[in-house]
């Protein structure tokens, strides 16, 4: 049987819980579909020691400020995952879990949205189905002949899985930094950290605030006809949160250029020289997962969906919410998709009207 709504919003991480808000305060009848099981997106699939780079109150959804977490300035991903359970139950937001979207198609003046319980027809379309599920692997010559582990940060969880394992870390961003320090911190695991180039870390007083408030003086200047001041990109790449911080000052933190190619046993530097391995962790990033829009025909050339704010250039019924600064200065972060997920909803009210 196929339902009526006016908006279904694929996706109820925290960009489709910040869509759902919005939505309700436009007066819309509207349903989340989340693949996920429990709530909570991505946040609860990371690994056990990932702490936020803002402070809670820097980490907050439109309506409600995350509260601050027992001795921790930086919270833990389970703390998120608490926040956003409640933001749901608080905000009494319909989300169906275990319902995976497949296909998004158009039926005349409404989209139909076929999910693996059942098929919804609205009159537009939030999609905010995140990254996670579409981890990016670079193609490295002698990937596949590799005989080792090779794992994404999606699949990483703790040190304990690799005691007394030689591992190998990819990835110069965030996630391989604060990974290669985990395992260092951690005194069982003998790490070689590469990275394409060498890392850029942020000044040490600089978190995700800091970053917020660059990318909010670049959408300013943007706006007013300014020059673009370069946004978060020119100040650095990795956050020196307190575990990288640590591992970094105690010397355990030296990045080696990337290897030439991968061996049977581990790995060729570009001097020639061998090292082995007894795994790989890849931390080289996501892809937006768009498949579900496939039927839309919609993608450009680099596989993006083009959109002016988050609405899709080719499919007025259609945002795009999350996935990165494409759809919105910092609207793949918790503080920073509120404003786009404003934007979203007051426009698909617009056109509903
Ligand atoms: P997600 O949290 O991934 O949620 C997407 C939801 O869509 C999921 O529940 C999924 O089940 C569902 N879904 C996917 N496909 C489908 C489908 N076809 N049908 C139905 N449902 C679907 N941001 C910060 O603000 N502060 C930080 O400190 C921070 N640290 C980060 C650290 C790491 C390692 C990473 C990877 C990101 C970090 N981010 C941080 C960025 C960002 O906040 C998170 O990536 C966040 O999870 C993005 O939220 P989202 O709702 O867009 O996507």
């Amino acid at each position: 049987m196929t339902q009526q709504t006016d908006v279904v919003v694929v996706g109820g991480g925290q960009a489709g819980l910040a869509a759902g808000y919005h939505l309700r305060r436009q007066g819309l009848d509207f349903v989340i579909l989340d693949a996920d099981p429990a709530p909570g997106g991505s946040w609860q699939h990371m690994w056990d020691s990932l702490h936020l780079f803002s402070p809670a109150e820097h980490s907050s959804l439109p309506g409600r400020l995350m509260p601050a977490q027992a001795g921790e300035t930086y919270p833990d991903a389970g703390h998120v995952v608490d926040y956003l359970t409640d933001y749901q139950k608080r905000y009494d937001l319909p989300v169906q879990h275990g319902t995976h979207v497949e296909a998004v198609r158009r039926d005349g003046e409404r989209l139909l949205v076929d999910a693996d319980t059942g098929t919804w027809r609205a009159q537009a379309v939030i999609s905010a189905t995140g990254t996670w599920s579409r981890p990016f692997l670079p193609a490295v010559p002698g990937r596949s002949t590799f005989a080792g582990r090779q794992l994404h940060t999606v699949n990483y969880r703790s040190p304990a899985d690799f005691a007394g394992q030689r591992v190998i870390v990819v990835g110069g961003g965030n996630s391989g930094t604060q990974i290669a320090a985990d395992l260092a911190l951690d005194g069982r695991v003998e790490v070689t950290w590469a990275t394409q180039r060498p890392p850029r870390f942020l000044a040490d007083d600089i978190d995700g605030r800091a970053l917020f408030d660059v990318a909010t003086a670049r959408r300013r200047a943007l706006e007013e006809g300014r020059t673009d001041t370069g946004g978060v990109a020119s100040l650095g790449d990795i956050v020196a949160v307190p575990p990288v911080r640590a591992a970094r000052d105690a010397g355990l933190l030296s990045a080696k250029p990337l290897f030439a190619q991968l061996t049977a046993t581990g790995f060729r530097w570009a001097d020639g020289s061998q090292s082995d391995a007894d795994a790989i962790i890849w931390c080289t990033g996501f892809r937006p997962a768009l498949a579900h829009l496939a039927p839309l025909n919609l993608r450009d050339a680099r596989g993006h969906i083009p959109t002016d704010g988050t609405r899709a250039l080719g499919e007025p019924r259609l945002h795009l919410l999350g996935y990165g600064d494409w759809t919105g200065p910092a609207s793949a972060t918790l503080i920073g998709v509120g404003r786009p997920a404003r934007d979203a909803a007051r426009q698909v009210a617009e056109l509903l009207r």
